[in-house]
C-alpha cells in the first residue's frame, strides 16, 4: 500500500500515562519506580534524556518535573526513573509513597545531554541527579570509548553499579555528610585530571553552580564551549525546572 503524497507524517507520540509497575530503593537515597504505558515501545528517545512529570502539588494542581529514563525495555513496555530523596519535595514525596497501579502523566522525550558519537574521548561529571543519564549513556556507548566518569554521592552506600562497554575509567566522590548542593568536589576531581589528546566532549549534569564552575574550569583549559554538554539538573531553592548552562 502507497501513502498518498499529501498524507500528513505521523508525529511521534509525545504523551505518556505512566502507572507504576513497583517502586524500590536502589540506594540509600535512590527510589527507583518502574512504570508501564500503553504504546510504550512508540519511545524513541537517546540515552541521557529525561521525561517531563507532570507531579502532583500539595496545594492541588501539578507541577512540571523533569526526570531522566533510567531504563527503557520495549518488549515488556517498562520504563524505570531513579529519584533522588532529597526530603519531603513533591517528586521526591511521590517516588517514595508510589505504588503499584498510581498514574503520572509524562511528555517527551527531552534533553541535549546525549552520546556526542563522534568525540575521541568523553569526560562525565554528575551528582546523584545526573547519576541516572550518565549510567545509562555509559551503558550505550561503543566498546573500547575511552570515557572517565566522576560521580558525587553522599557516601559509598551510594555508589551504583556501572555497566558499559567503553574503556571507561569511574571516581567516586564523597560528600560525607556534608550537604548536596555548591561546593568543589567534583571540580577538584576532574582539576586533577590531565585531559587526553584529540577532541572530548564532557558532560556535565549536576547542581547548577557545580555545572558552571566545571564548564568554566574545561573552557579555561581550552576546551570550545561546543566540547561542553551542559545542564544545571537542580539548585537551591529552586522549584523544578532546568538550567541551561551555555555561558
Ligand atoms: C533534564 C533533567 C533530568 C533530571 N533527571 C533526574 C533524575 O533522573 N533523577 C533525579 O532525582 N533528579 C533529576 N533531575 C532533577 C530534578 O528534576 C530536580 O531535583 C527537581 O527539582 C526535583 O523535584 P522535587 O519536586 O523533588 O523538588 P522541588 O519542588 O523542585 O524543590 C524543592 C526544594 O528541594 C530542592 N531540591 C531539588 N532537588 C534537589 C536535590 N536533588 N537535592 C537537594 N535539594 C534539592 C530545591 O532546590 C528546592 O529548594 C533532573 C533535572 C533535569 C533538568
Amino acid at each position: 500500500m502507497t501513502t498518498p503524497e499529501h498524507a500528513p507524517a505521523l508525529r511521534p507520540r509525545e504523551e505518556w500515562l505512566l502507572e507504576v509497575v513497583e517502586a524500590f530503593d536502589v540506594a540509600p537515597r535512590l527510589r527507583r519506580v518502574v512504570f508501564t504505558a500503553a504504546h510504550l515501545d512508540e519511545l524513541h528517545y537517546q540515552p541521557g534524556q529525561a521525561l517531563v512529570l507532570r507531579m502532583p502539588l500539595p496545594e492541588g494542581g501539578t507541577g512540571r518535573r523533569d526526570y531522566t529514563i533510567r531504563w527503557l525495555d520495549r518488549a515488556t513496555q517498562r520504563l524505570a526513573i531513579d529519584f533522588v530523596q532529597h526530603g519531603s519535595a513533591p517528586a521526591a514525596g511521590w517516588a517514595r509513597a508510589a505504588r503499584a497501579g498510581d498514574t503520572i502523566l509524562a511528555a517527551g522525550p527531552r534533553g541535549r545531554t546525549v552520546i556526542a558519537a563522534e568525540a575521541d574521548w568523553h569526560l562525565f561529571a554528575a551528582d546523584e541527579t545526573g547519576m541516572p543519564a550518565v549510567l545509562h549513556m555509559l551503558e550505550a556507548m561503543p566498546a573500547g570509548a575511552p570515557a572517565f566518569a566522576w560521580f558525587e554521592v553522599d557516601g559509598s552506600r551510594n555508589q551504583m553499579l556501572v555497566t558499559t562497554q567503553a574503556n571507561a575509567t569511574i571516581a567516586w566522590v564523597h560528600r560525607d555528610g556534608a550537604r548536596p548542593g555548591p561546593g568543589t568536589l567534583l571540580l577538584d576531581a576532574v582539576a586533577a585530571f590531565v585531559l587526553p589528546p584529540g577532541r572530548g566532549q564532557a558532560y556535565l549534569v549536576a547542581e547548577t553552580s557545580n555545572v558552571r564552575a566545571l564548564r568554566q574550569h574545561l573552557i579555561g583549559r581550552g576546551m570550545d564551549r561546543s566540547q561542553i554538554r551542559s545542564e544545571g539538573y537542580w539548585r537551591p531553592g529552586r522549584i523544578g525546572g532546568h538550567d541551561h548552562v551555555d555561558d
